[in-house]
């Protein structure tokens, strides 16, 4: 599925905006994601850290987590913004994989620059997918 311009900016924009509701005292690297589903919605997600610091949980994770929880789980697009244009960790790139190898990944800067634009199945090679559980 390839993305419009416009919505490929959306998605950018939106996750430069939500990332200063990051909540991130420890390591102030704030991050902010826009999740896009298939049906069309966004679902805004940032990194929220605690002071118990494995309980922290990632921008892209919270973005999967709310719209999983309002029953989406096809998504076409995620776009994450940090400072620096990091790239999404381990666990988000296994959490996207969950959903759907396809699913476009942006990576942005905090002033909207696009550093790298890959599909999950490119940032995580091999992926344990669940149709690696047997089932019953
Ligand atoms: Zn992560």
């Amino acid at each position: 599925m390839t993305l419009s311009d416009e919505m490929l900016q959306q998605l950018v924009e939106t996750a430069v905006e939500v990332r200063r509701w990051a909540y991130a005292p420890y390591s102030n690297y704030l991050v902010g994601a826009a999740l896009l589903t298939t049906s069309g919605k966004i679902y805004e997600g940032v990194n929220v850290e605690n002071a118990v610091f494995s309980n922290t949980i990632c921008a892209e994770r919270t973005a999967v987590v709310k719209a999983v929880s309002e029953g989406e789980r096809s998504f076409q697009a995620i776009a994450v913004v940090t400072k620096n244009g990091g790239t999404p960790c381990g666990s988000c790139r296994q959490m996207l994989a969950e959903f759907g190898l396809d699913t476009l990944v942006i990576i942005a800067d905090e002033s909207g620059k696009i550093h790298r634009q890959a599909a999950v199945s490119e940032l995580l090679p091999g992926a344990f997918t669940p149709r690696d559980l047997p089932r019953a």
